[in-house]
């Protein structure tokens, strides 16, 4: 597909996704605001966290939270799954349990939840199959070693998605990592423009744990 056309069709999805209020979801006590401060007109986006990670089955033990990037500058949790699915043939497809996007191919700041999350199954996101059971793999789209940080939209997200797994699995800030921290074999993933500080200190200020 051209590129052009892969811009119009982006455009038009993220119109539409406008249009039918797609990224907002009901209030309750997990709301946050956020307000895109690159888009010409500011979108604020009400994201209800605990509605959002709701599962219908019984829940794992989780304890860590692996943080990684996509590597590629557009995607969504449907393209990421086809790939792992058709290509890596993974039978659970997407590795990770939540995607958050970047508004190319996804909403900027958009959660997707994945199916392993809704099954409450292991990640496919690190080589460690044993951190894979226990740990929650969260992707933001984007390549944050070459290209520069995640948008205000995304770290906002991530921010309060962590700081929810925080407090509701009683994970400790020494066990939010990045990728790159828990893979025997050398990764950059998730980058090193990745605001990792950043994001340990804010949740420790919503989360003390
Ligand atoms: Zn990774």
């Amino acid at each position: 597909m051209k590129i052009v056309e892969w811009h119009v069709i982006t455009f038009s999805i993220a119109m539409f996704a406008a249009a039918t209020g797609i990224f907002i979801y009901l209030p309750s006590i997990s709301n946050i605001s956020i307000s895109s401060i690159k888009s010409e007109a500011p979108v604020t986006i009400a994201i209800n966290i605990d509605e959002l990670c709701r599962v219908d089955v019984k829940e794992n033990k989780w304890e860590y939270v692996v943080l990684h990037h996509s590597a590629t500058n557009e995607g969504s949790a449907d393209n990421f799954d086809k790939y792992h699915r058709e290509k890596k043939k993974w039978k659970h497809g997407l590795a990770y349990h939540f995607v958050i996007g970047n508004g190319n191919g996804s909403g900027n700041g958009e959660i997707e939840v994945g199916d392993r999350w809704k099954k409450q199954i292991h990640g496919a996101h690190t080589a460690n199959m044993d951190l894979n059971r226990i740990s929650i793999g969260i992707c933001l789209v984007g390549n944050f070693e070459t290209d520069e940080q995640p948008t205000n939209n995304q770290i906002e997200s991530l921010i309060s998605l962590v700081a929810y797994f925080s407090e509701k699995y009683h994970i400790p800030k020494s066990r939010i990592v990045k990728h790159s921290q828990v893979l025997q074999k050398g990764t950059a993933c998730p980058g090193k423009n990745f605001p990792y500080k950043q994001l340990i200190s804010e949740v420790s200020a919503l989360q003390p744990l």
